[in-house]
């Protein structure tokens, strides 16, 4: 092992939630909230810790996100004593250490910001997808708009960072309707922003009800115009478009998820969490969970699936990750962990997509450009 550590995030993964909303295909299962088991999912986060305590060695934690499902739902006191124990767990936290828990405006009070700020939180992510009524009761949120500016506003007042997370493509949602929306957000204070296409996901109740034809979903052209328009209303207000959904005021952009997607090792606990990390060059490891919360918090094994990754694999998982951002891919650093050029053996495709203006390099990074972004699934495949 290197004397430099290894930075590495953590991902937590709650998987309940009042009620599962019909489009998501999250791990997550629906709870009635007396019934969640809070102390002792946090002892079965903290065994799994533990279990892994030899692959943290000489590593340095530089994040720690509490996704999900709804983690606002957890105890404070319970989410803290996981933290207390993920910080303890390592021998080296980066000293600009950033947490982050999501939230849902229905479960997410003054109150408990409070509690999560004194615990070590610094930053909320809050699930609030749209600030108009008619969009929320489609999308079968449990929060109205008012409840919704509420929350934004009472965690900007509590906590240093606040993000939130926006859909677009609801049908019949116009360019004016989700300039308005982002406008109101940012008014709240908050400085981050994920902006998400409403997608169909096959195995969900909205995924049910396009298949029999009951469900009406916007026009592609209209996603277009949605995502653009978004991209103008963000560059106004002057933050960065830094990755293809997510946009920040300078400086407020999600480090954790730009560990991940420049390649970073990260540790995935509890229930169907991921996780992957590096064993050397072209060497890295992926484990998923047991995804069954039930399970996971009865069993002493829990990891439900494992891939060993080569030098290829992780090359493909560091474009689709990097070119996904508005810096690109390393092409140093991608060499490093994969142990080999990452442009060997696609110099062609990569030689024809620079052509076509899909690609271009500058000094060690490789990017996909802004206007392209539109297309970026499609980029990434020529070169696989
Ligand atoms: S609250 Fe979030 S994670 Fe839970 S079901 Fe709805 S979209 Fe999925």
């Amino acid at each position: 092992m290197s004397s430099e550590p290894t930075q590495t995030s953590v991902y937590v993964h709650f998987p309940w939630c009042e009620r599962k909303c019909p489009y998501c295909d999250f791990a997550t299962e629906p709870i009635r909230t007396r019934e969640l088991p809070h102390g002792e999912y946090a002892d079965a986060v903290l065994r799994e810790l533990d279990a892994r305590a030899t692959d943290l060695q000489g590593r340095e934690l530089k994040s720690i996100f509490f996704g999900g499902g709804t983690p606002s739902l957890w105890e404070p006191e319970a989410l803290s004593r996981t933290l207390q124990g993920i910080t303890g767990a390592f021998d080296h936290v980066h000293n600009q250490l950033e947490v982050t828990v999501e939230c849902n405006p229905s479960s997410l009070t003054r109150q408990s910001a409070a509690l999560l700020r004194k615990a070590g939180v610094g930053r909320l992510s809050i699930g609030v997808q749209s600030l108009r009524d008619r969009y929320l009761r489609f999308l079968g949120r449990l929060h109205d708009s008012k409840e919704a500016t509420a929350a934004l506003q009472e965690a900007t007042e509590e906590m240093p960072r606040v993000s939130a997370d926006l859909m677009f493509g609801m049908p019949g949602q116009t360019l004016q309707e989700l300039g308005e929306d982002i406008a109101r957000v940012a008014k709240t204070g908050v400085r981050h922003v994920s902006a998400y296409a409403l997608t169909i996901e096959d195995k969900t109740m909205f995924g049910s009800l396009h298949r029999a034809g009951k469900l009406r979903v916007a026009p592609q052209e209209q996603y277009a115009e949605l995502f653009e328009h978004a991209e103008r209303c963000f560059t106004d207000l002057g933050w960065d478009h830094y990755e293809v959904s997510n946009y920040a005021a300078i400086g407020e952009e999600s480090r954790h998820n730009l560990h991940y997607w420049r390649g970073g090792a990260y540790v995935g606990l509890g229930a169907a969490a991921v996780g992957c990390l590096d064993h050397g060059p072209g060497r890295a490891r992926r484990w998923r969970n047991e995804p069954n919360p039930q399970r996971y918090l009865q069993q002493q094994t829990v990891e439900a699936e494992v891939e060993k990754l080569g030098p290829e694999e992780i090359v493909r998982e560091a474009l689709m990750l990097g070119l996904r951002t508005i810096d690109g891919m390393n092409l140093v650093e991608t060499a490093k962990r994969a142990g080999r050029d990452p442009r060997a053996g696609r110099e062609r495709e990569i030689e024809r997509s620079m052509e076509r203006g899909d690609l271009v390099q500058a000094e060690d990074w490789l990017r996909v450009p802004q206007d392209r972004w539109l297309k970026l699934d499609g980029i990434v495949r020529d070169l696989f």
